[in-house]
């Protein structure tokens, strides 16, 4: 194949690893500067130009975007994807790991662990999102923040408050999360290509600093992760739409918290840590992948009117349990059942001899008029605290 690697950085130890990675597999490869791509939008067909002349054809890319370009960098993603050129990592995937507060939630809608996190900018609500995080000693963090600059830890609640209101006022956006100490300044990374992970790395920090970051001296050891760690980085990273990803998680004492998802990790740390070819595993899957461009599935479907994507759910009660799914008149009202998830197991394709179960959640492809009259009404939200202040404050105070 043909690849792309988009980089800034020619000589950096990751996009050299990659490039040699893909030269010895004889592979064609160049490493393209992000920011020297124009974005054609004036032909019939997208386009790109390099460096002021067009760009010839490509198979994969490879994007290594930094945080500093991600608007600029994600726009020529973007571009590549139009032009059905394959890439593991999509622009939008990239634009949602990159706000930890997007991906946060992002995951959180699906049901993977992270530390408890609020997210306020009135300092009336300060105070109520730091209790609710579990309270003092609590995690304050910069939203742009990297290599663990913008990690704070504030030791009461008292000082936390002072450091938001400072941060605040310089329009500084914060999350506010739980402390987890049990993790006593280690985290893990792991490495997820495609639906596995290829390698992952303890790191621990220096001293007493609870931040692991190697940037911040921070040391590194090879470890063999638990099933369920390495379940929940592959699905941290799925869900955040990356294919290859460092999944940053805690160690907590109810198992592994995903604290973020990288979508240009980098290789040095990881593999003189575990010493395995993790450039050579990114090569591998892209070209196994290559003939499965991206494809945007909302942008393509959204042209057939009527039709649209539900999640229908077999209620206990309803007539579909202990129907086989040929059985359920679904099809004959138009609606194909794309994906069956059934807790935490998926099963795509269902086919028709698969027998329902009570809370079953199908996801189907559809009529729109047929699939309404199935949606059950939106469950009412109920308050998780139900206790009223004795001295309520005014609403809009
Ligand atoms: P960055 O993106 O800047 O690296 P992180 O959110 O990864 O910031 O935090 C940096 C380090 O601080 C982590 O690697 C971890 O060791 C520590 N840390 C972050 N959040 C928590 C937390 N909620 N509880 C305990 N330690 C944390």
């Amino acid at each position: 194949m043909k690849i792309a690697i988009l980089s800034r950085a020619p000589r950096s130890y990751s996009t050299q690893r990659l490039r040699q990675a893909a030269h010895d597999r004889g592979h064609r490869v160049k490493v393209l500067n992000t920011l020297r791509f124009a974005i054609d939008l004036s032909g019939d067909e997208p386009d790109l130009h390099f460096r002021g002349k067009q760009l010839s054809e490509y198979d994969a890319i490879l994007p290594r975007i930094g945080a500093s370009i991600t608007y600029y960098g994600t726009a020529v993603v973007r571009q590549f994807e139009q032009m059905d050129v394959y890439t593991p990592n999509t622009a939008s995937g990239i634009t949602n790991s990159r706000d930890k507060l997007r991906a946060n939630q992002i995951l959180s809608r699906h049901d993977i662990a992270m530390p408890p996190t609020a997210f306020v900018r009135n300092r009336a609500d300060v105070v109520p999102a730091i209790q609710r995080v579990g309270g003092a000693p609590v995690i304050i963090k910069l939203l742009e923040g990297t290599q663990g600059i913008g990690v704070i830890l504030a030791p009461d609640i008292k000082v936390a408050e002072a450091i938001i209101e400072t941060l605040h006022s310089t329009r500084h956006n914060v999350l506010i999360q739980k402390f987890i100490k049990e993790s006593k300044g280690r985290d893990i990374r792991a490495l997820v290509v495609g639906d596995r992970v290829v390698a992952a790395m303890r790191r621990t920090a220096q001293g007493e600093d609870f931040r692991s970051n190697v940037h911040r001296g921070g040391t590194v050891e090879r470890v063999d992760l638990d099933p369920e760690y390495e379940r929940t980085a592959v699905r941290a990273a799925q869900i955040m739409g990356l294919k290859v990803a460092g999944v940053d998680m805690l160690e907590s004492d109810e198992g592994p918290l995903v604290m973020e998802v990288n979508s240009s990790p980098g290789l040095e740390g990881i593999e003189t840590a575990t010493k395995l070819d993790v450039a050579g595993a990114i090569i591998d899957y892209i070209d196994n992948q290559v003939a499965f461009p991206q494809i945007d599935v909302r942008e393509r479907l959204a042209v057939s009117t009527g039709y649209g994507v539900a999640e229908l759910v077999v209620h206990g009660d309803a007539d579909l349990v202990g129907v086989t799914l040929g059985d359920s008149g679904l099809r004959e009202r138009d609606i194909t059942v794309l994906t069956l998830h059934r807790g935490s197991m998926v099963i795509p394709n269902p086919n028709a001899g698969n027998i329902l179960e009570a809370e079953d959640r199908l996801l189907c492809w559809g009529r729109l008029e047929e699939m309404r009259t199935m949606i059950p009404d939106r469950p009412k939200r109920r308050p998780r605290v139900k206790k009223l202040p004795k001295n309520p404050l005014p609403e809009n105070d």
